[in-house]
This record gives C-alpha cells, sequence and structure tokens, in this order.
C-alpha cells in the first residue's frame, strides 16, 4: 500500500481526495493549513494546520513513511509549494504539482494585468470607484493606499476588520458562484470595477462572465511563477493517472 499525502485546500485536492476514498491500494491523507474556519471535511483522513517549514513537512514525510506528495495547493500558495518541493528533495519521496490553468481573457473582456496587491490597488485610479475585492483574505490591507474607494470584500471567512480600508462592506460566501448570483451581486452593490487574482478554475469564473456582460472592467493580479520542481499536471483527473503509475511501486524506487 502507498501512502499519500495530499497538500489542499483547493478543488483540485477534493478531487482527488474523493477519489482516493475506498481505494485500498492507498492510504491517503488531505491536510488543510486551516486558513478556513470549517473545511468542508473530506472522506478520507485529513490534518489541520502548518508542518513547521520545508524542514517539519520533510520529519513529517519521514516519521509517516509517506511515499508519494501531492501538492495540490491553490497557485498562490507559493510558500508552501516551495516547502513541498524542498521537503520532497530532502525525503526523495515522489512529489506531484497539481497548477490549474490560468483564466485568459475573451472577447468583451477588459482586463488590466498587474503582478501585485500595491499595483493593483494603484490601478484602481485616483477617483473614487466601488471596487468588488474578490482576492481572499491575506492581501486587503493593500488596498488601505487607495482609501478613496468603496470596497465590497467577499471572501469565504469574515475578513479582519484592521486589514479593510476605510469605506468597506463585507460579504462571506463561499463558491462554487454561478452567473446569475454574481449579475446580482454587481448589480446590487454597483460594482464599477473588479479586482481578482488569477486563480483559475471553474468555481469562481463566474465573475468574470457576469463582468463581462456588465462591461465591468477586471483587474487582474497575475500569478507568481509556476514551480520547476516535481511533476506538474493540471487537474485532478492528470493526478488520478499518476497514482496509477505509482500504485504498485515500493517507497524509494
Ligand atoms: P502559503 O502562503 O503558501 O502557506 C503559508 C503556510 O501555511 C505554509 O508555509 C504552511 O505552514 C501552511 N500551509 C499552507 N498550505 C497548507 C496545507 N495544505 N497543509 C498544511 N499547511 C499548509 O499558502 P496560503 O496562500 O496561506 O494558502 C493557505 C491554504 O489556503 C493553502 O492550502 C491553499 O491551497 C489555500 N488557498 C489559498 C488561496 C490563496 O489565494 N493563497 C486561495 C484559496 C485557497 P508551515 O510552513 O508551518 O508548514
Amino acid at each position: 500500500m502507498q501512502k499519500l499525502l495530499i497538500l489542499g485546500g483547493t478543488t483540485e485536492a477534493s478531487a482527488v481526495a474523493a477519489m482516493m476514498a475506498g481505494d485500498k491500494r492507498f492510504d491517503a491523507m488531505l491536510s488543510f493549513a486551516g486558513a478556513t474556519r470549517a473545511p468542508r471535511p473530506p472522506p478520507i483522513a485529513f490534518r489541520v494546520g502548518g508542518f513547521g517549514g520545508a524542514e517539519g513537512l520533510a520529519r513529517f514525510l519521514q516519521d509517516r513513511r509517506i511515499d508519494l506528495l501531492i501538492d495540490a495547493t491553490h497557485p498562490f500558495a507559493t510558500q508552501m509549494t516551495r516547502n513541498a518541493a524542498q521537503a520532497a528533495a530532502m525525503t526523495g519521496v515522489k512529489l506531484l504539482v497539481v497548477l490549474r490553468p490560468p483564466w485568459t481573457p475573451g472577447d468583451g473582456d477588459c482586463w488590466t494585468m498587474v503582478s501585485t496587491m500595491a499595483a493593483a490597488a494603484h490601478a484602481l485610479g485616483p477617483l473614487p470607484r466601488r471596487v468588488l475585492l474578490t482576492i481572499g483574505q491575506k492581501d486587503l490591507a493593500a488596498f488601505q493606499a487607495a482609501p478613496m474607494h468603496h470596497y465590497v470584500v467577499r471572501s469565504i471567512d469574515p475578513p479582519d476588520p484592521a486589514s479593510l480600508p476605510p469605506s468597506a462592506t463585507a460579504i462571506s460566501a463561499r463558491g462554487p458562484f454561478l452567473e446569475a448570483d454574481e449579475l446580482a451581486l454587481l448589480r446590487e452593490s454597483g460594482v464599477e470595477v473588479m479586482v481578482t487574482k488569477n486563480s483559475g478554475g471553474l468555481a469562481t469564473q463566474a465573475k468574470l462572465a457576469a463582468a463581462r456582460t456588465l462591461a465591468i472592467p477586471v483587474v487582474m493580479v497575475q500569478r507568481p511563477a509556476p514551480p520547476s520542481e516535481g511533476v506538474l499536471v493540471a487537474d485532478a483527473a492528470a493526478a488520478a493517472a499518476w497514482l496509477e503509475a505509482h500504485a504498485g511501486t515500493e517507497r524509494g524506487v
């Protein structure tokens, strides 16, 4: 039996975990960072919280005699991805990285590409606007530098009030989101511009279609560089194929 650790917090990680449930060839565990207060419980064993850097993860892999590591964290979870690569290198555990493709603009889209949250705040311009922020909770403070705007902040858990710009309305919601609901949100909140990270994936892309329909411009924060270590695949089905290929191999082979 192969021991598998899945680094999660994404749809893809949950999909791989669901495929592992009941598969007797694997002893699989899903790991959550603990960023979301109430993650949906998966159908396999799971743990919550950091490992203590790359060294902590390497110790965990060795102590638990893990054979296979799947990094299916979010495209913007750069620290964890770095740690996974280092821990795999330290221990010889085989590493697969699941990285969903980024969104790309289509006809009718009006996207401004930026590479940092500070640049996103700057791109909103000097005149007051109503802004939808769908960037999670970690980077909200960057928008304190642009206090002339009113922000509608949507995140899974409520944001830390200290991180918010002075004029902000917080909405807690967890995807997947439907286009009709996104249209209603944009209309009812009077949103004039949207800021989002280029997360990719189906669960949260309806907001982009809604923005297109309403001719609302989007400030798109580009992804960090993809990892260069490990085998890279784009989705859970490709991860399943990689697992099939490793189902019969022993640790260190
Ligand atoms: P990060 O900056 O790359 O990671 C920060 C630290 O959180 C890591 O060093 C690690 O702590 C811990 N950590 C992250 N993912 C973990 C996991 N799956 N299991 C155990 N510990 C984990 O990541 P982040 O941006 O804070 O994201 C945290 C989690 O939220 C990830 O699981 C990610 O997939 C999910 N998520 C992130 C975003 C985003 O936009 N960043 C969006 C949706 C979901 P130690 O060093 O102590 O091990």
